[in-house]
């Protein structure tokens, strides 16, 4: 391959179907160009993730040497900072919307890569393809000094979590979220605050996070969705989600505003 393509790109992000080249080294998946370059990509595609970095959509899965594996995003949770973890899931939603987006879904013919920004255009009947986010609403109820934490039905380990869902076509975010809270536990609750959001990329949500006042009814659950959903007093709480998930974050901020002095 030449070169030249990846210029200005200092770093090199390398994806490989649904998975990103790292090194046993603290899971590095970042590269200096020069350090990849040497390497048989086939005939790659690169893509701007930002100024500095591109990332190159090889068609060779050979590993270059021992060192090297394919790593799936979850693979690398936890073991990266909130920086890294945002650019690997860039580069893999961006892999994965150029993969799935190879045929305009109109008229079925063969999509071209736009030279000036990430978008995939059908110069036949001229629809274009972005790569796409599912927003999603997720948010703390609090009643007092408790909190309504639920084990969903994903989560049998028994982490017990916030309260999640798809927005709907129709809905802003606070309806949604009065709504899946309604559905999920039969709970209703007082107009839900915006604290924070965080891009999620399994597949590629957008996580936009409340918190909401109980306002009245019993726990009831729907069970296609939640195992269990109780009431827990913030210095009492079950296993939770780790930090570096925004569930994890409302809930230590929930405990935080209780304990400060
Ligand atoms: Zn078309």
């Amino acid at each position: 391959m030449e070169k030249n393509k990846l210029v200005p790109a200092d770093y090199i992000v390398v994806s490989n179907s649904n998975q990103l080249l790292t090194h046993s080294k603290g899971n590095r998946f970042i590269f200096d160009r020069d350090e990849v370059l040497e390497i048989d990509h086939g005939t790659p595609r690169t893509f701007s993730l930002d100024t500095q970095t591109r990332l190159l959509q090889t068609q060779q899965a050979e590993l270059p040497h021992d060192d090297f594996s394919w790593s799936g995003l979850r693979d690398l949770l936890g073991t990266l900072s909130e920086d890294e973890f945002q650019l690997a899931g860039r580069a893999l939603q961006v892999n994965r919307w150029f993969n799935h987006h190879q045929y305009c879904g109109r008229c079925g013919r063969k999509t071209q890569l736009a030279s000036d920004e990430l978008r995939l255009d059908c110069r036949h009947c001229e629809l274009d393809f972005y790569p796409r986010i599912a927003p999603c609403v997720i948010g703390l109820v609090t009643r007092g000094d408790e909190c309504l934490l639920a084990q969903h039905v994903r989560h049998r380990s028994g982490l017990f979590s916030t309260l999640a869902g798809f927005i709907e076509v129709g809905e802003n975010a606070e309806e949604a979220f009065k709504r899946e809270v309604m559905e999920e536990v039969g709970i209703a609750i007082h107009a839900p605050e915006y604290l924070c959001s965080q891009s999620w990329p399994f597949p590629g949500q957008l996580m936009i996070g409340f918190t909401a006042e109980y306002l009245s009814g019993e726990i009831n659950i729907d069970p296609t969705e939640i195992v269990d959903a109780r009431w827990y007093h913030y210095d009492n709480l079950p296993n939770t989600p780790p930090a570096y998930t925004i569930s994890g974050q409302l809930i230590r901020r929930f405990v935080a505003s209780k304990t400060r002095t």
